[in-house]
């Protein structure tokens, strides 16, 4: 049986720390959509374009090669950009690019064609109500703000990434705004998920609630 599960919502509401756990512990393919919106706006900004610009950046598309392995590397035309892609350059940038209905589409059929090998944890924004509409399994993960950015800013200290706190927050808002009221594909929540308000939850309870959400709905996974 091949099960999809679909989590999306803002930024940094913890996603993709769940998504990769739940898909870890199921067995499942983790597909971080995000990260080929940021691998596409790192080429943008490679070669020079601008990324407001829309009919520069479309005309790229047919040179850029995103790949998503195994093991969580992220590859743009073979470089690995894992890294480089988390950068504030590229994260102030990426709503530009993913509010482009060209680049849109050319991302969600190499997503669509990644769900088709097997059951997949996908997170992103749209995952629910347009890359996967029939998705056995819809979460919708919202977090306060300021529960958000203060995650990001110590999750980036972590790893050695100066940031500002407030800034972080400002760019959260901003790219939720863009996000959201983009015109193709916006940030929603699917009217058939299940909205999950992180802000008081630990990882742990987060991944339990959606491992038992998933039994409950496919019979499939074991629940503490
Ligand atoms: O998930 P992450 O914060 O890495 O995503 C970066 C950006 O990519 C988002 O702010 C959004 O603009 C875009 N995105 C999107 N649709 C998705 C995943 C990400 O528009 N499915």
């Amino acid at each position: 049986m091949k099960i999809s599960v679909a989590i999306d919502g803002p930024a940094a509401a913890g996603k993709s720390t769940v998504a990769k756990r739940v898909a870890s512990i199921l067995g499942f393919i983790y597909i971080d959509t995000g990260a080929m919106y940021r691998a596409f706006t790192y080429y943008v900004l490679k070669k020079g374009v601008d990324p407001q610009n829309e009919a520069a950046s479309c005309a790229l598309i047919p040179e850029v090669f995103i790949e998503l392995l195994p093991g969580g590397k992220v590859l743009c035309n073979d470089e690995d950009v894992t890294d480089v892609i988390r950068e504030t350059r590229i994260s102030s940038n990426v709503s530009y690019i993913a509010s482009y209905k060209a680049i849109r589409l050319h991302l969600v059929d190499l997503q669509r064609e990644m769900a088709e090998k097997g059951s997949v944890v996908m997170d992103g924004r749209d995952i629910g109500t347009y890359v996967l509409p029939n998705a056995e399994v819809k979460i919708f993960q919202i977090a306060s703000v300021e529960t958000r950015a203060v995650r990001r800013y110590e999750e980036n200290i972590q790893k050695g990434i100066k940031c500002e706190l407030k800034e972080i927050e400002e760019d959260l808002r901003r790219r939720d705004y863009i996000d959201s009221h983009r015109e193709f594909a916006p940030l929603k929540a699917a009217a058939d998920s299940v909205l999950i308000d992180t802000s008081f939850m630990s990882v742990e309870e987060v991944v339990n609630t959606i491992l038992s959400i998933i039994k409950r709905k496919t019979g499939v996974g074991e629940v503490k």
